[in-house]
């Protein structure tokens, strides 16, 4: 029997992975893990069809291909005002899951720490630890889950090297406010803080609130690394494009990190991601707007079983809370789920450090087909939900 190395001491498996085996073993619908159950747009798959076929099947430049590169500075133009050169500011990465990894393995040094919003997205634990950081949590508390001054002033300090920022935030659905981001950005300055931000679902907004990149408020261009993902605005999730934005000298940690983990990303898949920026630049905004109606159908459909969501304003997620039903802890209640509703959920309680803080809440995932939904809903209504 060989033993794992320390650094991976701690860190349990993915919940994703525990709770997407017990959907397929009991046969229960899944709306945990967050993935789409439909595809992208037809002329990206198209996009992806002729690259295969035209030969682009051989390494990558390392940073990316130019066409993708040059998209990505103008998608970051069109939708934001921000200015990038392509060649040495944007980095292609193999999803915003390397895009994480190589930013937390190019900047963080052992002992470093990291102030990170909780609850958080599991692989930030995972690579925090494995980069040799410490984590230090700054909690959005239930039930409204916004960013407090005194919890984030508390978590910095002269250690702190970065503020891993996720908005918006899975699995909250919070997104952060104009008010919030300065306060992160006044922190930040005062402490000299390198940003990274994890925006995969800039464009997944929902009526009355919109995606403001921190990067683009006053003195943060220089200090802010943007990670994305093609996985989220183009409902895309398997192939696994993503990329970094940012100054020369941040990009370039993350590239440096980022060429001894893959060297580069899927080729053939980078052309037809160039197109989906360029040529279906409404797509991922009338995927919000499709996705805003499945969410209010799962909300009504969780408040109807007694379960009252907390209506998210970004993501596809929601969250509820399980104690007016008698139960004290989601993964207790999401492994009687299956047998109780037939229906998969995933424990809020895997994304913290204070367990306590999130015992009580479980997500859900509106990611799914409305008639998918709509029967998700029909059969947490009619179950016996109770303790
Ligand atoms: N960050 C967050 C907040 C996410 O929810 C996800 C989920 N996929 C990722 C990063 C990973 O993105 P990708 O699939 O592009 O690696
Ligand atoms: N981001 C997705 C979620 O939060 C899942 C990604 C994964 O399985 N690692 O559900």
């Amino acid at each position: 029997m060989h033993s794992h190395a320390t650094r991976l001491d701690g860190i349990p498996p993915t919940i994703f992975t525990q709770m997407s085996a017990l959907a397929v073993r009991t046969g229960a619908l899944n709306l945990g893990q967050g993935f789409p159950d439909s595809d992208g747009p037809a002329s990206v798959v198209e996009a992806a069809r002729s690259a295969l076929a035209q030969g682009r099947n051989q390494y990558a430049p390392g940073p990316g291909t130019p066409e993708l590169r040059a998209a990505i500075a103008r998608h970051q133009q069109r939708h934001y005002g921000i200015e990038l050169d392509p060649e040495r500011e944007v980095v292609v990465t193999t999803g915003a899951t390397e895009g994480i990894a190589a930013a937390l393995l190019g900047l963080v040094d052992p002992g470093d720490e990291v102030a990170v919003l909780e609850p958080y997205y599991d692989s930030y634990l995972a690579m925090i630890q494995i980069a040799g950081g410490v984590r230090r949590p700054v909690t959005l508390r239930a039930p409204d889950f916004r960013l407090d001054a005194e919890t984030l002033r508390t978590a910095i300090t002269p250690r702190t090297k970065v503020l891993l920022l996720n908005s918006p935030h899975n699995p909250t659905g919070t997104v952060l406010t104009g008010a919030e981001l300065q306060l992160v950005a006044d922190v930040a300055i005062e402490h000299d803080l390198v940003v990274v931000t994890d925006e995969v679902y800039e464009h997944l907004t929902y009526s009355g609130h919109t995606h403001v990149p921190i990067a683009t408020l006053p003195g943060m261009a220089e200090r802010t690394l943007t990670l994305s993902s093609s996985g989220k605005s183009y409902s895309l999730t398997g192939w696994k494009i993503g990329w970094a934005t940012g100054p020369v000298d941040l990009v370039g940690a993350l590239l440096s990190a980022k060429q001894w983990l893959t060297f580069t990303s899927g080729s053939p898949l980078q052309p037809a991601i160039a197109h989906a920026l360029d040529a279906e630049p409404e797509w991922p905004r009338e995927l919000a707007r499709s996705l805003e109606s499945r969410r209010d159908l799962l909300c009504e459909g969780l408040a109807a079983a007694g379960l009252s969501p907390r209506i998210p304003e970004g993501t596809y997620f929601v969250t509820t809370d399980i104690s007016a039903l008698g139960w004290t802890d989601g993964l207790a209640f999401c492994e009687a789920l299956p047998e109780r509703a037939g229906v998969v959920a995933i424990p809020t309680q895997a994304f913290y450090d204070d367990v306590d803080a999130g015992r009580h809440l479980v997500r859900w995932a509106f990611c799914k087909q409305p008639d998918v939904v709509a029967e998700g809903v029909r059969r947490l209504v009619a179950a016996e939900l109770r303790s």
